[in-house]
């Protein structure tokens, strides 16, 4: 026991630690309790390791300087922002854990705007009176989708759940069960569907579903006919669909509500690019869908936001609902998305303007130069990896078009000594960090979503961490 003791008694002073010289350094920036923890903590778990092994701790770990540069390098933590800046060399465009789309510069001028001040956020202008925050979107989604009414939330899980809530509390909704879709996270269609108090009722079977199968399942207790688009995956083979369109009239003559969540909520068609042919939400309102629910930062290219457009009577109701103002959207939020709509009155500008319908419809022979360019400054190097420049796909992301793979080109790196794990977890390390894709043990680049200003300090980096040692 009393060897334990004496290993204790090798520990140094807290105080004589936060005298070093990089402690020092941090009081400047950082309150001394916040200094004095780290050390307090660092030092109890040398005391754990002492008690739990009964060995000594090398001398060299126990010195004042090199105990200050761990206490340090923690407490640095608090200085660096924790949500920073990634540059994604996926080649996944809507990543959704790197924050799916990137926001054009009209988008970030809008929220300047009004970050630095006031607005008019719930206030009219004109007549000096309390105006409601969705008006300044709700014409821009009219002339855009052809709807009678919109309404925006947070994000379109809210949509989805303030909608059923809304139009369907303590009733049935009848849906295919090749549609209970699962987005990620806690969103599935049946938990969402019992969080807002609907009656959910299966019909079909996973790979088919029929007209006489929703027909058969209207009750007195049924409000609603949901459609939801299965974004995420694909049911392929043996399978049948029933369409909103073929719904309608079944709708109409049980006087139900037919509901359908896009997910991704197109307003261009972007087939041409190489993207599946998805209907879009002009389409989805002419047809006659009664409420359609969307995403602000999927294929649409904005904000997080949840869109909902449709018949005048029903966003009336879904507005009052209490959940309303729970799932209401931000300010900041609101002027991007104002702004990203704005830019589709013209679909040429969308396309221009939009960060990811640029990367969507960017030519491949033009990212096959971009890679060859990055090829050859890897090559110029004397480089611990063997460099390569390959053919790859891209993909959309955000459970988006599961099966659209674009052609695309990457760099494929493949470093010696299989150090492939730990060269991507130095590139995250970085500033701005990098997000690779590894394959195979090895590393892709894949230039589709790297923005042109970020080439230059991307090469810079990736330069640095193979460079041969010596
Ligand atoms: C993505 C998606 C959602 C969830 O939307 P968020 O904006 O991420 O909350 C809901 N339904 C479908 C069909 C989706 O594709």
């Amino acid at each position: 026991m009393s060897g334990r003791q004496d290993l204790l008694r090798t520990l140094p002073a807290i105080d004589r630690i936060l005298r070093e010289e990089s402690m020092q350094d941090l009081a400047q920036q950082l309150p001394q309790d916040i200094l004095s923890q780290a050390v307090q903590e660092l030092i109890a778990s040398l005391r754990q390791e002492i008690l739990n092994t009964g060995e000594s701790i090398p001398p060299e770990r126990l010195h004042p300087s090199s105990l200050a540069a761990v206490a340090a390098a923690h407490c640095r933590k608090f200085l660096q922002p924790s949500l920073r800046k990634v540059i994604n060399a996926t080649g996944t465009l809507l990543h959704t854990n790197l924050g799916r789309a990137p926001l054009s510069l009209q988008s970030i001028e809008a929220i300047n705007d009004v970050a630095v001040g006031y607005s008019n956020l719930e206030f009219e202008l004109d007549s000096g009176k309390r105006g409601e925050r969705f008006s300044h979107v709700e014409s821009l989604l009219q002339q855009l989708t052809g709807a009678e009414a919109a309404l925006v939330v947070n994000n379109n899980s809210g949509a989805v759940l303030l909608a059923l809530a809304a139009l369907g509390k303590g009733r049935e909704a009848i849906v295919s069960r090749g549609e209970l879709v699962e987005i990620g996270g806690a969103f599935r269609i049946p938990e969402v569907m019992e969080a807002g108090g609907v009656i959910l009722r299966e019909v079909g079977s996973s790979n088919r579903t029929h007209l006489r199968d929703y027909q058969q399942a209207i009750t007195a207790e049924t409000a609603i006919l949901l459609k939801v688009h299965t974004s995420n995956y694909r049911i392929v083979g043996f399978t049948k669909e029933v369409t909103a369109r073929e719904l309608l009239p079944v709708a109409r003559e049980h006087d139900l509500i037919l509901m359908e969540d896009l997910g991704s909520g197109l307003l261009l068609d972007l087939s041409g690019y190489g993207l599946e042919r998805e209907p879009t939400v002009p389409e989805v309102v002419k047809a006659g869908v009664d409420v359609i629910t969307f995403s602000g930062d999927k294929l649409l290219g904005g904000p997080q936001a949840g869109l909902i457009v449709g018949r005048a009577d029903l966003i009336k109701k879904i507005r009052k609902h209490p959940l309303a103002r729970a799932l209401r959207i931000d300010k900041l939020t609101l002027a991007a998305l104002e702004s990203t709509l704005r830019l589709y009155l013209q679909p040429e500008q969308a396309l221009r303007e939009l960060p990811v319908l640029k990367m969507f419809s960017a030519d491949p022979e033009e990212q096959k130069q971009r890679c060859q360019r990055l090829y050859e400054r890897l090559k110029a190097e004397s480089l611990a990896a063997e460099i390569a420049l390959i053919e790859d796909v891209s993909r959309v992301g955000g459970g988006a078009m599961p099966l659209t793979e674009l052609t695309d080109w990457a760099v494929e790196i493949n470093p010696s000594g299989k150090r492939t794990a730990e060269l991507a977890k130095r590139l995250r390390a970085f500033t701005p960090a990098v997000v690779v894709r590894v394959q195979n043990d090895r590393l892709l680049v894949n230039l589709r979503a790297v923005f042109a200003e970020e080439e230059a300090v991307l090469t810079q980096i990736l330069i640095t961490i193979l460079k041969k040692e010596g």
